[in-house]
């Protein structure tokens, strides 16, 4: 259950040990609350002063014995007390998927690891818009820098690994999933290598996530019971697109503006009939989203003003989304699941 109060300007005591209780202190503080603290149940530690009765008591849960009778005191004076978890254990990275884009699309356990985040690092492909509403963390940006410089893949996993040496709870939040064309592999091995914790939460990959926005199942019964993901960041050879022709699935190709022209022409020539039906899904779940639907033979001009983040897909499952049209739009919907659900 989730509830909003209004705490702007109202005392609230936070309780549990500095570091337990560092992420809960900057919610509240984010929230507006004017916060006091209490380390330890048995007081003396140096928190300043405390309220006469506080608003609302935020009790977290670091694991000390001995708040029970203090928070029970509170209770029985009618002051309210919420339970709040523990920051995680410090110094670990976590690798996020962030789905396509939109934050109705973010997995639960992806919303909790930001919320206990110290630092998030992410790129634009992820749904960055919705971080300040989900985490308080520092947030920065290694998708472009502000001279536009992109960090180097080697720079961001130095930065990962610094900040959870020094303590922080590092998040890595990344577009759709973090082992689909994402690095994600080498990321963990960077930490693993520096001696940092490390743990993955998968997320929804635009490769199946986008042609959806779009309307198309990447399978469909009797159209096609298999789909292959190809990269379009380097050409395939001559002998992937032969196999790639004679597999009948879906093709769904990620970073593939750049190689579309060499793409339908070679699977043209490896056999694959030119009236192959074949969508551009450009920007799904954000604004300006927009499909163009050709066919292998005419998509080369068709899509000539097509642009990145685009997501290809080649196969009669195409026309499942021609036939099923009306549903197709359902970024607005998840959009609106989001912020109810997050308050985003
Ligand atoms: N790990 C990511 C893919 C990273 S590669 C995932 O699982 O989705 C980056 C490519 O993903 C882009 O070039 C584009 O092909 C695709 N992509 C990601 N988000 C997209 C979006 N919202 N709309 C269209 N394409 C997207």
């Amino acid at each position: 259950m989730q509830l909003r109060i209004d705490l702007s300007g109202r005392d609230v005591l936070v309780t549990g040990s500095p570091v337990a209780a560092r992420q809960a202190v900057r919610r509240y503080e984010a929230a507006g609350a004017v916060v006091f603290r209490l380390s330890s149940p048995h007081g003396g530690e140096h928190d300043g002063p405390l309220p006469e009765r506080p608003f609302l008591v935020a009790a977290v849960d670091d694991g000390q014995p001995g708040w029970e009778p203090l928070l029970d005191r509170c209770r029985a004076q009618g002051i309210p007390v919420a339970t709040e978890p523990a920051a995680g254990p410090a110094g670990h990275v976590t690798l996020v998927g962030g789905g396509p884009g939109a934050a109705g699309l973010l997995t639960v356990a992806a919303v909790e690891a930001l919320r206990d985040a110290d630092v998030v690092f992410y790129d634009r492909l992820a749904p960055y818009q919705a971080l300040p509403g989900l985490t308080t963390a520092e947030l920065v940006d290694v998708g472009k820098r502000p001279g536009h410089h992109k960090v180097s893949q080697t720079d961001i996993e130095k930065l990962m690994v610094d900040s959870a040496l020094a303590g922080n709870n590092v998040v890595r939040l990344k577009g759709g999933d973090p082992y689909v064309f994402g690095r994600g592999g080498e990321e963990v091995a960077a930490c693993v290598a520096a001696g940092v914790k490390v743990r993955v939460i998968s997320g929804v990959t635009s490769a199946i996530s986008v042609p959806a926005a779009a309307g198309i199942p990447v399978t469909h019964r009797e159209v096609s019971h298999m789909f292959t993901v190809v990269s379009g960041h380097a050409p395939l050879t001559s002998t992937e697109l032969h196999h790639l022709a004679g597999l009948g699935g879906t093709i769904v190709v990620l970073m593939g503006i750049g190689t579309l022209h060499h793409l339908a022409a070679g699977l043209r020539k490896a056999g694959m009939r030119a009236d192959m039906p074949m969508a551009v899904v450009e920007r799904g779940y954000r604004p300006g989203q927009r499909t163009t639907i050709a066919n292998l033979g005419t998509i080369a001009s068709a899509a000539a003003a097509c642009s990145n983040p685009a997501v290809l897909v080649i196969g009669e499952v195409v026309r499942v989304a021609e036939a099923n049209r009306d549903h197709a739009d359902t970024s607005a919907d998840l959009d609106r699941l989001a912020a109810s659900l997050l308050g985003a």
